[in-house]
């Protein structure tokens, strides 16, 4: 079974083939449009989109070494993510579907995210349900517990910011170009991670809290560029590793919360931040520290990518879930919403 995923949720235009749930093909087109503006322009987006989906498809298609008539089915992300870039991707994969007679499958972003652990991979372990993923990314920050592929229950989640967006601001108040996250991960390898300490939120439940956070490192580094205006070129690896370190501590508490409450030690990290060297790593002693078994998804299926939406695209193939041609785009879509 061949299955041509595509994503367009926000700035990165990808086309993925998945074959019986190994990947042929994972073109991604980044829009470096955004940098410049140190955030994505939801506008220059869905243009950018319009500009590259034509070639990226064409690409992943090749590259899979398949003609497009191979294709059993076309799966693309519905929602959640920006309305205009959603539209592109949205509206190909029915015009592409209605030409090639096909089935269409809608893809919710979010369980993309967590069922890009169910791509075949060489050495790649595949979580038994329940198992729990720590979904974290540049718009989401939540603990699910996962049942089955289509049964996803939100047990914690943040109540303003997503970790994305904390390391991408925290960059941004260091002078940092968008997205910063992975600049924070570079910079925070070669510096002391309790150098500076920042106030963790004191959150119930297994909830997260991340504005918080934003606003006293913005405040600490105002008061030091005060005192001694070049604080952050001759501290940046200490800043990014403490800052890292404090992210780190609030995530993995809660994720521990999460354990002992739901007695589920199989445990997952998903999305754009999993990428993250530091997070990796402390999910991985979580094995020798509390007897957990850890799920690590390979990097390029981490931040934004058409694999894992063509993986979805086929757990859903296999279960018969398509989608009416009448299907729309929505910028706003639970993980547990299909
Ligand atoms: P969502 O999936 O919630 O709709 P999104 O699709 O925009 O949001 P992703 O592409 O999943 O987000 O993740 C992007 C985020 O991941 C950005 O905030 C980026 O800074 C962050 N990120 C990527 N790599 C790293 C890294 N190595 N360390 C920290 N953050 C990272
Ligand atoms: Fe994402």
């Amino acid at each position: 079974i061949y299955i041509l995923g595509i994503e367009s949720s926000c700035d990165d235009t990808s086309a993925a083939v998945i074959c019986n749930g190994k990947i042929l093909s994972n073109v991604v087109a980044n829009q470096e449009i955004h940098t410049k503006y140190g955030g994505v322009v939801p506008e220059l987006a869905s243009r950018a989109h319009q500009q590259n989906i034509v070639p990226v498809i064409q690409q992943a298609i090749q590259q899979a070494n398949i003609d497009k008539k191979d294709l059993n089915a076309i799966a693309f992300t519905r929602g959640p993510g920006l309305m205009g870039s959603l539209l592109v991707g949205t509206s190909f994969a029915k015009s592409l579907s209605l030409a090639l007679n096909i089935p269409l499958i809608a893809v919710n972003h979010m369980q993309g995210h967590v069922l890009a652990h169910f791509i075949d991979e060489e050495n790649q372990q595949k979580p038994p349900f329940p198992f729990l993923c720590l979904t974290i990314s540049g718009g989401h920050t939540q603990i699910v517990k996962i049942t089955d592929y289509f049964t996803m229950e939100v047990i914690g989640e943040t109540l303003d910011d997503a970790v994305g967006e904390a390391f991408d601001k925290s960059a941004k108040i260091l002078g940092l170009p968008y997205p910063g996250g992975p600049l924070v991960d570079k910079y925070a390898k070669l510096g002391n991670p309790l150098a500076f300490k920042f106030t963790k939120p004191k959150m119930a439940d297994l909830n997260f809290s991340f504005s918080g956070l934003k606003t006293g490192i913005l405040y600490f580094i105002q008061k030091k560029v005060k005192e001694n205006p070049n604080f952050i070129e001759e501290n940046l690896n200490d800043i990014c590793a403490s800052i890292q370190y404090t992210i780190v501590e609030i995530l993995f508490d809660k994720l521990k919360k999460a354990v002992e409450k739901t007695g589920i030690n199989h445990v997952a990290i998903a999305g754009g931040v999993s990428a993250n060297s530091e997070i990796r790593k402390v999910l991985k002693e979580t094995e020798h520290k509390y007897g957990w078994t850890t799920y690590i998804p390979k990097f390029e299926y981490t931040t934004d990518n058409a694999g894992m939406i063509a993986i979805t695209g086929y757990l859903k193939y296999l279960d018969n879930n398509f989608s009416k041609d009448t299907i729309i785009a929505t910028a706003r879509l639970k993980v547990n919403e299909q």
